[in-house]
């Protein structure tokens, strides 16, 4: 300005027109320059705006377990009208379309796929909700702008089609397709290879759903996210990209703990040589295994938030510089899942009856878990464990010390259907009387999962 000033001031009555040319030119591009700053945001965007991101512009609309294969071809069509490359890749077993998604113009090539397990599907909704959000906010946001021209993401949303209709991990033959990495026996894990073995991607991203009582290590806390920066080398030894990985793993894990913080965990790097992780990383494609769990009291959409949420963190790290000072510690400090320690309800202290071999109560804890199923449907809940549960955990739990628990079949057995008939403890009862149920009316019943009469009765534990 000072400059700009004087020079005026010098120039009173010849002006230089050359000068004055130059100083606008030089106000022009000021201009210009701020105009870009205040329309684009050019700095890195935090986890708090993907997530609101999220909310005002994601796709997905469907919980992510009763998406079809129709649906998905929903999802694509809306990503091809807005400009992405949608094509056909391949066919399942029973010739349904797999598809491949590409997305940007740049040197490093990213390859992700979902649903390889039909009944895993969070990460196929989280991949379309990812695509839509780069492709809307190419001159909207300067990060994904440069992503755009540093990097080509290839996905293949739902490998698995076929599983995924009906809902069940397998493929049409009865094949894990994540055991068919050596025989190659599944067109689904075929294709799989041939789309990683022709692109040599750089960075593989595998999205699954674990057990949803999968916990973080010994707590009875769920992991809602594991991850696993994947070796694939026999030996376990770690390389540049492997490590790299892990410090994307750490910023990943950074920016979940503002929502799932202690609900996250990693998965222990045992290298299988049927598995296509493994392998796909020892043919020279380091993987990213992303493991979507549940939340108690949280629903799937939320989980295909913490997809985005992951997916969005792990491709700006590849721009912002942050992948690379990014502190791997905080990836290996993560806590490794455990298995076996929660249940979905335990009746603890119950006083059971047997009624079909005995009248006489004995006392113990009962759990039950609910078997995985699309939204849409009831879970259907099995007796899981009887005995002294008091070391272990339940997403709900209730005392049911001054009850006395009747298995409405007459027998709790390991297996049996978890739907219970509860009498206040000292109540008269003739156990041998026919149909029981009509004759002596339960104070409460708990039926698949839920409770169908007088639920607030029993003191709810957790
Ligand atoms: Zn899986």
């Amino acid at each position: 300005m000072d400059n700009f000033l004087s020079r005026i001031g010098k120039q009173d009555l010849k002006i230089n027109r050359k000068a004055v040319y130059l100083i606008l030119m030089k106000f022009a591009i000021l201009i210009f320059v701020f105009l870009s700053i205040f329309s684009m945001d050019i700095n890195a965007q935090t986890v708090e705006e993907f997530a609101a991101a999220w909310e005002r512009q994601h796709v997905s609309n469907i919980p992510p377990s009763n998406v079809r294969h129709k649906d998905l071809r929903n999802y694509l069509e809306g990503l091809k009208k807005i400009g992405v490359k949608v094509d056909e890749a391949g066919r399942s077993y029973a010739n349904r379309e797999i598809y491949q998604i590409e997305w940007g113009k740049g040197a490093t090539r990213i390859f992700m796929w979902s649903q390889m397990h039909g009944d895993e599907p969070t990460a196929t909704s989280g991949l379309i909700d990812m695509f839509t959000f780069l492709q809307n906010n190419r001159d909207k946001l300067a990060w994904v702008k440069k992503l755009e021209n540093s990097v080509t993401i290839r996905a293949v949303p739902m490998l698995n089609p076929d599983g995924a209709e009906l809902f069940q991990r397998r493929n049409l033959q009865g094949i894990d397709i994540n055991r068919d990495a050596r025989n190659l026996q599944t067109p689904e894990g075929r294709l799989l290879k041939k789309l990683r073995d022709e692109w040599k991607p750089e960075i593989g991203f595998n999205l699954h759903n674990q057990n949803p009582l999968t916990t973080v290590g010994k707590t009875p806390k769920q992991a809602a996210i594991s991850l696993l920066a994947v070796s694939g080398n026999p030996k376990g030894e770690t390389y540049a990209g492997h490590e790299r990985n892990k410090r994307i793993c750490s910023l990943i894990i950074a920016a979940l703990n503002k929502y799932i913080s202690g609900n996250i965990g990693r998965y222990d790097d045992e290298y299988n040589p049927r598995a296509f992780g493994d392998r796909i990383s020892e043919w020279g494609t380091p993987v990213i295994l992303i493991e979507t769990g549940a939340l108690h009291g949280r629903d799937e959409m939320f989980l295909v938030k913490m997809n985005f949420i992951a997916n969005l963190t792990a491709l700006q790290s590849l721009v912002d510089g942050s992948e690379k000072t990014a502190d791997a510690k905080v990836y290996e400090k993560t806590p490794f899942n455990d298995s076996g320690n929660l249940y979905n309800f335990i009746f603890r202290k119950a006083n059971i009856v047997n009624f079909a071999e005995s009248d006489k109560p004995f006392v113990s804890d009962v759990a039950i878990n609910a078997e995985r199923r699309r939204a849409e449907a009831a879970a259907p809940v099995f007796v899981q464990e009887i005995g002294d549960l008091s070391v272990f955990s339940g997403l709900e739990e209730y005392n049911a010390s001054d009850f006395y628990l009747v298995p409405k079949n007459g027998l709790l057995k390991i297996g049996s259907s978890g739907e219970f008939l509860f009498y206040k403890k000292g109540r008269k009862i003739d156990w041998k009387a026919k149909d029981l149920e009509k004759q002596f009316a339960p104070d409460a019943i708990f039926s698949n999962g839920k409770w169908i009469k007088n639920g607030n009765l029993l003191k709810k534990l957790r």
